[in-house]
């Protein structure tokens, strides 16, 4: 009987993905049959991420390039159709935190603009370029495309001493909403996903204090933080035929975070 959440023939795009939720995301994707390009700055981790999914099983790649550099952006795409011949998703996951380093009254301009050049710029472009694609292949009667931000809880309640990271990732919940509606008519889905607290090199310094474990932990229902592999159900499941239906939504996955 044929498995709905095989993912064979798909091809997907995940930036940030030699590390942290977009690795957790890229392994599960890779075990459901997707070859995968992971796309990050740092050649060594995309090194290391490589070879971690070389055991999942699918073809996979890894594209050096920064979100920021539209030129390296789109060089990156081209390498990646011409090694797998085609992109059915684009996970546009990389990004930047900031928690609770400054009030907004001293924020600086370069950290301002920084923040929004990576976690909103970078997915306007990585968008972009993909969705030219995906649109081309509908007019040619090929109607299938996933775009999927990776955005925040931070979107929905705001952060603190990170108000240009919450503004990013808030941004990032109407852009989906909007190419959702935009792009429907090309078979293309467009949603973001809402982590909560996940333990990744960007929050390595809190997850790891004391005092930020003893007041995050009895607000988390199911008693600990989210792990990048708590991610590869909901890449599966995006990529797949049976959300076809399923678009335009902000999915959070928090434990329960949000709830209580
Ligand atoms: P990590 O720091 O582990 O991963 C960030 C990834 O983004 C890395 O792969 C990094 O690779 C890549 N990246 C950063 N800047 C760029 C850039 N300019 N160009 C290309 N790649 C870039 O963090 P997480 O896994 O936690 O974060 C992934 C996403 O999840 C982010 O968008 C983050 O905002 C979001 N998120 C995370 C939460 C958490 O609790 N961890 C909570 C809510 C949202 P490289 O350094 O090689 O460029």
């Amino acid at each position: 009987m044929a498995n709905d959440f095989d993912l064979g023939g798909r091809v997907a795009i995940v930036t940030g993905g030699n590390g942290g939720i977009g690795l957790g995301m890229a392994k599960a994707l890779a075990r459901a049959g997707c070859a995968v390009s992971i796309w990050g700055r740092n050649e060594d981790k995309n090194r290391a991420a490589l070879a971690d999914l070389r055991e999942c099983g699918a073809q996979v790649e890894a594209r050096t390039c920064d979100v920021t550099d539209r030129a390296a952006i789109e060089d990156a795409f081209a390498g990646t159709l011409e090694a797998f011949g085609r992109v059915d998703g684009c996970f546009a996951n990389a990004g930047v935190g900031s928690f609770g380093q400054r009030a907004f009254v001293d924020r600086t301009e370069a950290e301002w603009r920084a923040m929004f050049a990576t976690n909103l710029d970078g997915v306007f472009h990585v968008f972009q370029t993909a969705l030219r694609h995906m649109i081309r292949r509908a007019e040619g009667g090929d109607r299938f495309g996933r775009i999927v931000a990776t955005s925040s809880l931070a979107s929905l309640f705001g952060m603190p001493r990170g108000e240009h990271y919450a503004a990013t990732k808030a941004a990032l919940n109407e852009l989906v909403r909007t190419l959702a509606v935009e792009h429907a008519r090309y078979g293309v889905t467009a949603n973001a996903i809402l982590p909560g607290w996940i333990e990744t090199d960007m929050t390595a310094a809190l997850t790891a204090n004391e005092k930020f474990v003893a007041a995050a932990m009895p607000r988390i229902p199911m008693r600990r933080f989210g792990q990048p592999a708590d991610f590869g159900g909901i890449a599966v499941y995006l990529m797949s035929a049976l959300s076809s239906y399923h678009t335009g939504d902000c999915l959070v996955i928090d434990g329960g975070y949000s709830k209580f």
